[in-house]
């Protein structure tokens, strides 16, 4: 009775029961082994690349089961939330093409039956079941000032929260229902805490999917559940809106491990039965000391997901990257079926690596470039238009001016050869990879060579012409070899390298480099011809 008085004190205006409330979120009718899962990050205008990880094995699990897929803003924490961080998820999410059945759109629509989608817009909710709680006396309003400083916050817990080392009984819990009415009627702002059932000596053992039954101690502290604005932090809001909205599997990183002996609490004092876990792994690095860490915001640039975008990887890299860490056999899957889609590897949550994986960046550039590889020179044209339109607009001026130039770069090695070229991991390095097209290159020959060099590429200059295949463009190169004392048979040049002024090899490699400027290059006669006759000529003769 008394609780029941200090819950009608507490929350005059919540007049819903949490019967009522469930029948407004009806179970979802789904079938056993259909995943209903969700991404639910906290909108702080950062997208990591582990809530991405995280994001991606949920729309798998969901996808590849025939499931629910849901998106859930958890903007609980004003500190923390920006405000173009919701569009910026948003962005991320859709570059990358992962869908959703359910969410809320930018302009604060909701898209499916189990809204709002959006933390901050379910404070009615959460406070039903608060106001539940504190009836039955399982929670209890706390009127603690939050404390200046960390000094006074420490001394506050040691001589008030503590009863023993094992357990935090928060000072309040035991309030009266007058000694209540006293900080309402004085306009004392409350938080609501759990009165924990635990002494701080209890052990629980709870399941994950990924890593088996774990073993821990259960939880002893009167946790916050709602703060003074009436919004739930994490926990709270989990065991509320997990269940409300139906999720069977929470995918969430394995930080949480930690605090999930707290969330059990919550969901048995809320009479809800548990959902799943399945706590991923956090993708780690080599740190400086070669020790290894979680890849982080602070220190790496991969940690955020727009980089990929920037530096102009396919989206394909990522994606494919991801599923090489969340389970090995994506690897071999790929090798066996090159020409699938990716979303055609089907893993299930029991397979998903237990150890954190390393992000490689030698790795993650092979794959790219095995992906590009499988572009068409249209295709990689207009993807590396599209990124330079974004971060180059002087490139994109140049690309969009001479489109069949650059489609013909672009497809060189690339379109119809049986091993295409695998040179290229992203748009951002292509201008300077592909340099000696855009600018006449700067060309040093060693000083054994320049005699020759000059002789050569003079002669060379004054009998060019252009070639119908790379056939006859070598033809005419050996051609000329030939007659200027270079031997066009290389065991012959073996034999007495000093009758010789080299091999055709040798000639090839003075026309390479008045080309490019470089030793090694894609099929110079493909860039010859791009440059065109009068170019050639001009570079030969510098
Ligand atoms: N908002 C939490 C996070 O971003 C969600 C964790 C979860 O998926 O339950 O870490």
């Amino acid at each position: 009775m008394k609780n029941q008085k200090i819950a009608d004190l507490l929350f005059p205006h919540i007049h819903m029961s949490a019967e009522e409330v469930f029948a407004k979120y009806p179970k979802r009718n789904v079938q056993d082994g259909q995943i209903v899962t969700r991404f639910a990050p906290s909108p702080t205008g950062f997208v990591h690349i582990g809530n991405f990880f995280q994001a991606f094995i949920s729309y798998n699990l969901a996808k590849n089961s025939n499931g629910i897929y849901f998106l859930r803003f958890e903007d609980t924490d004003k500190k923390r939330e920006k405000k173009e961080a919701k569009q910026i998820l948003f962005d991320a999410l859709s570059y990358y093409g992962i869908k959703y059945d359910e969410y809320q759109t930018p302009d604060g629509k909701d898209v499916g039956d189990y809204g709002p989608y959006v933390q901050s817009q379910r404070g009615q909710l959460y406070q039903v079941f608060a106001k539940k709680l504190v009836a039955e006396g399982k929670a209890f309003p706390c009127f603690c000032k939050k404390t200046e400083g960390k000094e006074d916050v420490l001394k506050q817990r040691e001589t008030k929260w503590l009863e023993n080392d094992a357990c935090e009984y928060d000072p309040c819990r035991d309030l009266s229902y007058e000694e209540v009415k006293a900080h309402i009627d004085n306009g004392d702002s409350f938080a609501i805490r759990l009165r924990t059932k635990n002494k701080g000596d209890e052990r629980i053992v709870f399941n994950d999917l990924i890593k088996g039954d774990i073993e821990a101690k259960a939880n002893a502290k009167d946790v916050i559940l709602l703060k003074s604005d009436g919004i739930p932090p994490y926990p709270f809001a989990h065991a509320v809106d997990d269940t409300l909205m139906g999720t069977t599997l929470v995918v969430r990183g394995e930080e949480y491990i930690a605090s999930t002996p707290a969330h059990i609490e919550i969901f048995e004092a809320l009479g809800f039965p548990l959902v799943q876990y399945c706590h991923n792994p956090l993708i780690c690095k080599i740190g400086e000391e070669g020790n290894r860490r979680k890849i982080s915001k602070r220190y790496d640039p991969e940690a955020n997901m727009t980089y990929y975008i920037e530096q102009g990887y396919p989206k394909e890299t990522i994606l494919e990257y991801l599923l090489n860490m969340i389970n090995s056999g994506f690897e071999i899957w790929r090798k066996n079926n090159p020409d699938l889609h990716w979303s055609e590897f089907k893993f299930k949550p029991t397979e998903i690596t237990a150890v954190a994986p390393l992000f490689d960046i030698v790795k993650f550039n092979d794959i790219s470039k095995n992906i590009v590889a499988k572009q068409s020179g249209q295709e990689l044209y207009n993807n590396w238009l599209a990124w330079a339109k974004e971060y180059d607009s002087g490139l994109a001026t140049a690309l969009a001016a001479e489109p069949n130039k650059y489609i013909a770069l672009c497809a060189m090695d690339r379109d119809g050869a049986a091993k295409p070229r695998k040179d290229i991991y992203n748009y951002e390095m292509m201008k300077d990879y592909f340099k000696y097209i855009f600018e006449r290159p700067q060309v040093e020959f060693e000083d054994a060579d320049k005699a020759n060099a000059k002789e050569f590429l003079t002669a060379y200059a004054e009998n060019y012409k252009e070639a119908s295949t790379n056939e006859e463009w070598f033809e005419n190169v050996k051609t000329l070899a030939g007659s200027l004392g270079y031997a066009t048979d290389n065991k012959l040049y073996k034999a007495n390298p000093e009758n010789y002024k080299g091999n055709v090899a040798k000639a090839c490699e003075f026309i390479r480099l008045a080309i490019t400027g470089q030793k090694n290059s894609p099929t110079l006669f493909t860039i010859m011809q791009i440059l065109g006759d009068e170019e050639v000529k001009a570079r030969l003769n510098k």
